[in-house]
């Protein structure tokens, strides 16, 4: 159903499945046209099964070079990471910005050995996370914010705390007209989670994207691969729309992130 997916992972980051070249083939079998590599970054601090150890970068983006030429005639590939704004990496994620053809920020850890976005139980804590997607905003590190929601996978319910950073999330999406994503991974393929509000997927959650749909967002749907089968399938997308039914969003399809990736780059520091 869709034509663009710039949210791929690879086997490298640990808990991915298939080859590069596997991905690239079911994404053509299903009739993808644009299709975006987007690992977990590697940072100098080795996280393993989390994220592609440092000394794999190169293999990583080598491998995908070769594969957008090799099917040039098939499919647009383009090379990303999915990356978190960690501070203290900032050399690396300099050079990651400066080389690739664009990032997504998928925040995971509010610093690079810290407490888990998804574990996230405090509604503090729910600011820290925020700030730090606006951080990568303001200096142009990002072109699209992965499952901004993953905060709720763990949060026990739906409080003021959790509507307040909605409220910013959208703000800061139209002040830096940063695209939020509709993720169709873990959220909606593992099984709906007990909060003390209801029982619900863990993200997309639908606050977020009232917020999102009422003050127009642009918003984007990733569908978070990990393994090349997941192509070949609608089930996660159609779950993570039907959350999200009835609402008017701002949906960019077949968005040109790429181009949009070019343009912010320059706006980088
Ligand atoms: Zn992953
Ligand atoms: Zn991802």
């Amino acid at each position: 159903m869709l034509k663009t997916n710039f949210h791929t992972h690879t086997a490298r980051c640990g808990h991915a499945s298939g080859t590069d070249e596997e991905y690239v083939l079911a994404a053509i079998k299903a009739g993808i046209k644009t299709l975006g590599f987007s690992d977990h970054t590697p940072y100098n601090v080795p996280e393993e099964g989390i994220r592609m150890p440092m000394d794999q970068y190169t293999d990583y983006v080598s491998s995908i070079r070769s594969l957008q030429e090799k099917y040039k005639d098939q499919i647009t590939i383009y090379i990303g990471l999915e990356a978190e704004f960690y501070e203290d990496q900032w050399e690396t994620l300099r050079n990651y910005r400066n080389e690739l053809d664009y990032i997504i920020l998928g925040q995971h850890r509010l610093s690079v050995q810290g407490l888990h976005s998804s574990r996230i139980t405090d509604g503090k804590d729910l600011m820290v996370y925020a700030d730090l997607i606006e951080g990568a905003c303001r200096h142009g590190l990002c072109d699209y914010i992965c499952h901004p929601d993953l905060v709720m996978y763990n949060y026990p319910r739906t409080d003021d705390s959790v509507r307040a950073l909605a409220a910013r999330l959208a703000d800061i999406s139209l002040k830096y007209n940063m695209p939020m994503e509709i993720n169709c991974g873990s959220g909606v393929i593992n099984k709906p989670r007990v909060y003390e509000d209801g029982v619900r997927p863990g993200y997309p959650q639908r606050v977020f994207f009232e917020e999102f749909a009422r003050k127009k967002c642009p918003v984007i749907i990733g569908l978070d691969v990990h393994d090349p089968e997941w192509f070949l399938t609608d089930t996660y997308l159609n779950r993570a729309m039907a959350i999200l039914e009835g609402l008017d969003l701002n949906l960019l399809t077949d968005f040109d992130l790429p181009a949009a990736a070019a343009e912010r780059k320059k706006t980088f520091y």
